[in-house]
């Protein structure tokens, strides 16, 4: 992970405010450059920035900066905390997030193909059968040959039941049927792996929006993969505007995810990051937590 470049940088610019003989406006405005230029090359989208950067100026009080202070401290909480303030912006319902045993819940997966989504719908039911949930597999992705045989391998691995068909070619009727055969057998987490494509197209959103009122889900999660770098925002509020996004995975968060996609992911779907993916094996998979991510962020 190279989450902490951020870091590195941030030192850098910092070192500048205490370096600096006298502290007032423009030395501030100096400093504050230097950190959004590190955090556009950590990926974090330009709107943000311009938020970020205000936001740090109303929490940084230059008097009590020329006081004396640890002035890098200051500087450096108020940086965090804007960070997690952005982070923890997409946290509006979590009610919407709560699963509760014995009580059935569809959760319907959506990403672009490759941004891990199969694998991540495997950890999310593997996550939550280690709770003692019921999980079961669907998988709705008709579109990317192989597809099926790759959920069933990992459902097997994960002792987890899985649904799909080589026959159904319409992601709508086998997530339907799957999620009611599911339904009878008492499972209480459904989840509903659907189809990908390499780039954000209308057939993909039709067949997203088919697949949702096909099976109503109490949740979709948009999977995103955590290195896509400036790309985040767009593809993210794609998605969004499309189905009713209500939480994100990051992946491939142990590659070279520098980590503002998350921010980006967070404030295109309005929705809070719940677990990151780390690595290809089943429990790779850790919860999000804001300040500790905002922590290694920072190195
Ligand atoms: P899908 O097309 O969105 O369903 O993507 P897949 O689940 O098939 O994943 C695409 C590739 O990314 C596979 O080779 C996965 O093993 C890999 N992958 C998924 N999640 C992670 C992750 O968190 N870290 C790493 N390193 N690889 C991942």
């Amino acid at each position: 992970m190279v989450l902490n470049e951020l870091g590195k940088s941030l030192t850098k610019a910092l070192a500048s405010i205490n370096a600096a003989p006298v502290i007032d406006e423009k030395v501030l405005d100096a400093c504050l450059k230097e950190i959004c230029t590190a955090l556009l090359q950590s990926d974090v989208n330009v709107k943000q920035v311009m938020g970020l950067r205000n936001g740090v100026k109303k929490r940084v009080n230059i008097e009590q900066l020329a006081a004396g202070l640890n002035k890098q401290r200051v500087i450096e909480k108020a940086v965090f905390d804007e960070l997690c303030a952005m982070l923890d912006s997409g946290i509006t319902d979590t009610k919407k997030l709560e699963l509760k045993k014995n009580k059935t819940a569809v959760v319907m997966f959506v990403g672009l193909q490759g941004s891990g989504k199969t694998t991540t719908c495997t950890k999310y039911a593997y996550h939550y059968k280690k709770k003692g949930f019921k999980p079961a597999l669907v998988c709705a992705d008709t579109f990317r040959a192989g597809a099926f045989d790759q959920l069933k391998q990992n459902a097997t691995k994960a002792q987890i039941p899985f649904f799909g068909s080589y026959k159904e070619t319409d992601p709508a009727v086998i997530s339907q049927q799957g999620v009611e055969r599911f339904k009878t057998e008492g499972r209480d987490l459904i989840i509903v792996d659907t189809s990908g494509r390499h780039k954000q197209e209308e057939s993909l959103f039709e067949e997203m929006r088919q697949v949702a009122a096909a099976v109503q889900p109490d949740l979709v999660i948009f999977v995103m993969d955590g290195s896509i770098g400036q790309a985040a925002f767009d593809q993210a509020k794609a998605f969004k505007d499309s189905v009713e996004v209500g939480a994100v995975v990051m992946t491939k968060m142990d590659g070279h995810a520098k980590g503002g996609g998350a921010l980006s992911a967070v404030a295109a779907t309005k929705s809070p990051i719940i677990f990151l993916g780390t690595g290809e094996h089943m429990d790779q998979f850790e919860s999000f937590e804001t300040k500790r991510f905002v922590q290694r962020l920072l190195g």
